[in-house]
C-alpha cells in the first residue's frame, strides 16, 4: 500500500520515461502495444486465474476479460500510426493540428472489472504517447501488478506504465492533486467521482469519469417475450451484478405484465451459483462480507417476488433476487439507488411515454435496453431515454470498437471507440506564414 511519498517517486518516474516514450516512432510503439497484446496472450489462462482469485469472477468472465485485455492492447496497436492532425485551409500561410500528448496520466481503478477497465485507460494513453500510472482497488492489485510485468516483459520501457497499489484517499487522491499528473481517468462511485471531479479543477486537471448506474431494461408487449425474460437476470446478475451496466431496473408494458413475470421468475431461480472455477457457473460470489451487508440492507422479504439459490459455505453469497413493483419505502429504495449486486426490481408501464418517463427517472444514465420487434418505436426509445449506451433486444453495453459512457452523473466523456485517444491527447493548432 503506497503511501503519497511513494505516489511521488512514481509519477517522477513516469515523468522521466515521458520525453523517450513520447519521441518512439509511431510504428514502433505500435510494435510495442501488438507485442504487449501477445505477452498478454501467452498468459491469458493465468490471467483468468489470478482475476478468480482476485475478484471471485466467473472463469468464463475471467477468460473473456483476459481475452479482452488482449483485443484492446490489439485495436489501440493500430491508432499511433493515424493519430492524424488536420491541415485547415486559411489565409496567409498553411494551419496544421497536432494531436500532442498530455504527459502522465493517472488511472483509478474499481474492484470489479479490474483488468479490464484498467486496460480500457492503458491502451490508449499509451498509445497517444504519454506514460502511465494505474492505482488499482485496494481489494483487487493481482491482475494490474502482474499486468505491468508482462508489458515490461513485451519491451516497454521502465517507468512507461507502473502500477501503485495503495488506499483511495492515499495514493489515489495523491495522483488527483500532484501537479505532473496531468489527466485522472477514473472508474469508481459517483460518489468519490463528484470528490475527483472538484479536486481536478483546481487545476483545471483533465478528466474522464466512468460512474455508476441504474439502468433500465424496457420490455415491450410486441417483444419476443421468451427472448426477453430468459435473457434479463444474465443482464442484472452477470458478475453477481456488480457491474455499472447492470439492467437492474426491469420495466415490462403492464398488458404482458403478468405472464412475463411467470417466465422472468423462472428464469431468475435457474441461475447457476456457484464455484467460479466450475465453467458451468454463471454467477459467483461478491466481492466483501461487507458489501453483502450493503446489498442485503435493500431487500425487504416482503418485496420478493423470486430468489434463486446458492451455496452457504465459505464466500460472500448472495441469491438472485427479483423484487417485483410494490408502493413500500424498500422497494422505493430498491429501485432508485445502485444495489451493485444480485437484485433487480420490476415494475409495470402504461405506454412509450410512460415507460421513457421512469426509464429517465434517475440521476444516471449510463446504459439499458430496449426489446420490441417495432424498429419505429426501437429507435424512438433509443433516441429518448437519457443514457449513453443503448442496446436493442440485446444487453450489450461494452465493445472496444465503440463509445463508451454515461450521461447525467454517470460519467463525464467517453472511454473505448475509434476516438479514444482524444481524450488523451491535447489538440495544438500551428499556423505557419507563407508569406
Ligand atoms: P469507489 O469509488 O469506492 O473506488 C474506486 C477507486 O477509487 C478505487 O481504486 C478507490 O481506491 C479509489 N478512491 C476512493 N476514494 C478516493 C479518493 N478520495 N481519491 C482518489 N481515489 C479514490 O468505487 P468501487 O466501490 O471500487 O466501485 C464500484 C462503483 O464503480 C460503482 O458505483 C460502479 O457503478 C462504478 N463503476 C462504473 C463503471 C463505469 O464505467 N461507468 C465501471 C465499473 C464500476
Amino acid at each position: 500500500m503506497a503511501d503519497a511519498a511513494e505516489v511521488d517517486r512514481v509519477v517522477e518516474r513516469a515523468a522521466r520515461a515521458f520525453p523517450a516514450w513520447r519521441a518512439v516512432a509511431p510504428g514502433e510503439r505500435a510494435r510495442l502495444l501488438r507485442r504487449f497484446a501477445q505477452v498478454v496472450e501467452d498468459h491469458a489462462e493465468e490471467l483468468a486465474r489470478l482475476e478468480i482469485v482476485n475478484a471471485g469472477h466467473t472463469v468464463g468472465n475471467a477468460r473473456w476479460e483476459a481475452g479482452n485485455v488482449r483485443d484492446v492492447l490489439n485495436f489501440y496497436a493500430g491508432a499511433p500510426e493515424r493519430d492524424h492532425g488536420r491541415q485547415i485551409p486559411v489565409p496567409g500561410g498553411v494551419d496544421v493540428t497536432f494531436a500532442e500528448p498530455l504527459g502522465v496520466v493517472g488511472i483509478i481503478v474499481p474492484w470489479n472489472f479490474p483488468m479490464v477497465i484498467m486496460t480500457w485507460g492503458v491502451a490508449p494513453a499509451l498509445a497517444a504517447g504519454n506514460t502511465v500510472i494505474v492505482k488499482p482497488a485496494e481489494w483487487t492489485p493481482l491482475t494490474a501488478l502482474r499486468l505491468a510485468e508482462l508489458a515490461l516483459e513485451a519491451g516497454l520501457p521502465e517507468g512507461v506504465l507502473q502500477v501503485v497499489p495503495g488506499e483511495g484517499e492515499v495514493a489515489g487522491a495523491r495522483l488527483v492533486e500532484h501537479p505532473d499528473v496531468r489527466k485522472i481517468v477514473f472508474t469508481g462511485s459517483t460518489e468519490v467521482g463528484k470528490l475527483i471531479g472538484a479536486k481536478a479543477a483546481e487545476q483545471v486537471k483533465r478528466v474522464t469519469l466512468e460512474l455508476g448506474g441504474k439502468s433500465a431494461n424496457i420490455v415491450f408487449a410486441d417483444a419476443d417475450l421468451s427472448r426477453a425474460a430468459a435473457s434479463a437476470p444474465m443482464a442484472v446478475f452477470d458478475n453477481s451484478g456488480q457491474d455499472c451496466c447492470a439492467r437492474s431496473r426491469i420495466l415490462v408494458e403492464r398488458s404482458v405484465y403478468d405472464d412475463f413475470l411467470v417466465s422472468l421468475s423462472q428464469a431468475v431461480r435457474e441461475v447457476k451459483v456457484g464455484d467460479p472455477n466450475d465453467p458451468a457457473t454463471q454467477m459467483g460470489p461478491l466481492i466483501s462480507a461487507e458489501h453483502r451487508e450493503r446489498v442485503a440492507s435493500f431487500v425487504d422479504q416482503a418485496d420478493v417476488h423470486a430468489a434463486g439459490s446458492c451455496p452457504s459455505g465459505p464466500g460472500f453469497w448472495f441469491p438472485p433476487t427479483l423484487l417485483a413493483g410494490s408502493s413500500s419505502e424498500s422497494f422505493r429504495r430498491a429501485f432508485t439507488e445502485e444495489i451493485f449486486g444480485p437484485v433487480v426490481s420490476v415494475v409495470p408501464f402504461e405506454d412509450e411515454a410512460d415507460a421513457v418517463r421512469i426509464a429517465n427517472d434517475t440521476a444516471y444514465g449510463l446504459s439499458g435496453s430496449i426489446w420490441t420487434r417495432d424498429v419505429g418505436r426501437a429507435l424512438r426509445v433509443a433516441r429518448a431515454v437519457e443514457a449513453g449506451n443503448l442496446s436493442v433486444n440485446s444487453h450489450s453495453s461494452v465493445r472496444y470498437w465503440t463509445p463508451f459512457g454515461g450521461f447525467k452523473q454517470s460519467g463525464l466523456g467517453r472511454e473505448l471507440g475509434p476516438d479514444a485517444l482524444s481524450a488523451f491527447t491535447e489538440t495544438k493548432n500551428v499556423f505557419i506564414s507563407t508569406e
